[in-house]
């Protein structure tokens, strides 16, 4: 389950609906205990993807290790990451599926004409995507 504080989820929106119609993408900083990851901060990455940044998304690795940094002066780690699909449902794609960690959450954005009209959270289970609850705090 995923506990996202409410201007982190904001920032997240806004940030999708100003990428349009590009994916943007970005990492979830927070704590996780157990099954339980908790977000108290969204860390804006660039779309480091060459040339497919409509429908595919990268985070170089220069990125995240300074989202890590970010995190540990807080106090807190990364727990997910998030992206957009423009003009496509909030479901994961096979490319997705393929890359993603266990023990991390997924929030894909669905932007529609430059709206977000859905997200949901999914987490990787034995190779395979299942939806997570999201509860929103703060
Ligand atoms: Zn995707």
């Amino acid at each position: 389950m995923l506990r996202i504080k409410g201007s982190a989820l904001q920032k997240i929106i806004a940030q999708a609906e100003r990428d349009y119609p590009y994916e943007t993408c970005g990492l979830l900083l927070g704590k996780v205990d157990t099954n339980l990851r908790t977000v108290f901060g969204a860390y804006e990455t660039p779309n480091a993807n060459p040339d497919r940044k409509h429908d595919r998304y990268e985070i170089a690795p220069a990125d995240y290790l300074k989202a890590e940094k970010k995190a540990q002066e807080f106090g807190l780690e990364i727990v997910g990451v998030y992206h957009s699909h423009p003009d496509h449902p909030d479901r994961p794609s096979q490319f997705d599926q393929e890359r993603a960690f266990e023990g991390f959450s997924y929030i894909i954005l669905s932007v529609n004409k430059g709206k977000v009209v859905s997200y949901r959270s999914w987490e990787l289970i034995d190779g395979k995507f299942v939806e997570e609850e999201i509860l929103i705090f703060g």
